[in-house]
């Protein structure tokens, strides 16, 4: 379709997490033509989530396999066409965006933006490349390999914590790795990792080098008050340092903040007409699926009322 016949739709969402899937919900229910373009699972990162505690309606929790699959099936009962592609450039002309993936080129009178984010790399030699051979990212997906290994799981926010707690179902015990003496995550998460019998704290303490052969085998952390060195043998490190916005197609199109979240008005409006931003990589302060899915929401209503305004 490149250089060619562009297939074109009201409304282009870019990302299929639980803003996208609920942006994609509100926009088909408006019968506004929305195509949702994703290339990875729909779900987003609620994929790699065991269990969802904090969603409403779900009193016992909900995997996050399942909660997904339930999105995806609400989005598209109302007409929601979705695409398994790799967006690599929005272009403006006029009142037109034009979404190039790698496949092809679509059209559209408003965009939603909502690619998420993906967790930020720690940057210390070994990590490159030790990945996928000992350093993961993704507790769901790796977690198995690692039946009664030492692990490792560097951080202290809501990431680290409930990953550590997902992993203690394999490991033989689980060290969590943090900079400072006091976790950032959520109470209930810091209760569960003091007193799990399985999980050990390391404070004030930075991993400074992953080492191996043709996998991890030790750590060399460095002790930031006293500034000792040590090395420990391990056998997987999981690291959750925090997130980075996937924005990078978007630069110098929108208004980004210095992280490259993606700056908006209260109705997901960006810098750009017609180009709305929800979820994670929206500049915010909480980051959760219950807000997300109320950023899908409301960009999906301003996209409305933008389009009936502009027509
Ligand atoms: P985060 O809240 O930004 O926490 C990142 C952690 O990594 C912090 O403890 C930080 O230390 C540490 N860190 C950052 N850079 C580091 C470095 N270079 N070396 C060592 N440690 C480093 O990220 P997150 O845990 O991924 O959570 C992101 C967002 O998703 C949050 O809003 C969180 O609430 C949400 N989330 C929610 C849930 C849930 O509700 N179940 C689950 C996962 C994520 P400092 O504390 O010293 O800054």
């Amino acid at each position: 379709m490149e250089g060619g016949e562009k297939r074109v739709y009201d409304v282009i969402i870019i990302g299929g997490g639980p803003a996208g899937l609920t942006a994609g919900l509100y926009t088909s229910r408006s019968r506004l033509k929305t195509l949702l373009i994703e290339n990875g699972l729909l779900g987003g990162q609620m994929t790699t989530t065991e269990v969802i505690e904090n969603y409403p309606g779900f009193p016992e929790g909900v995997t996050g396999d399942e909660l997904s699959r339930l999105m995806e099936e609400q989005a598209k009962r109302f007409g929601l066409e979705v695409i398994p592609e790799y967006v690599v450039e929005v272009k403006v002309e006029g009142a037109k965006k034009i979404v190039k993936t790698e496949e092809g080129s679509y059209l559209s009178q408003a965009l939603i933006v909502c690619t998420g984010t993906e967790y930020r790399k720690l940057g210390v030699p070994g990590e490159k490349e030790f990945a996928g051979k000992g350093v993961s990212y993704c507790a769901t997906c790796d977690g198995a390999f690692f039946q009664d290994n030492q692990i490792v799981v560097v951080g202290g926010g809501d990431s680290a914590l409930t990953e550590a707690l997902y992993l203690t179902k394999f490991g033989k015990a689980v060290t969590i790795i943090h900079r400072r003496d006091a976790l950032r995550g959520t109470k209930i998460y810091q209760e569960r990792v003091f007193t799990h019998p399985k999980i050990n704290l390391l404070w004030n303490s930075v991993i400074q080098e992953i080492k191996g052969d043709s996998i991890v085998k030790s750590i060399v952390i460095r002790n930031v008050k006293t500034g000792e060195v040590t090395e420990h043998p391990i056998d997987g490190v999981f690291l959750f340092v925090g997130l980075s916005p996937k924005t990078q197609f978007l630069r110098g199109l929108v208004d980004m903040d210095e992280e490259g979240y993606i700056i908006t008005d209260g109705n997901g409006q960006t810098s750009v007409k017609g180009i709305f931003a929800a979820g994670d990589c929206r500049r915010k302060l909480v980051r959760q699926i219950a807000t997300a899915v109320g950023d899908g929401a409301t960009a999906a209503c301003s996209t409305e009322k933008y389009l009936e305004l502009k027509e």
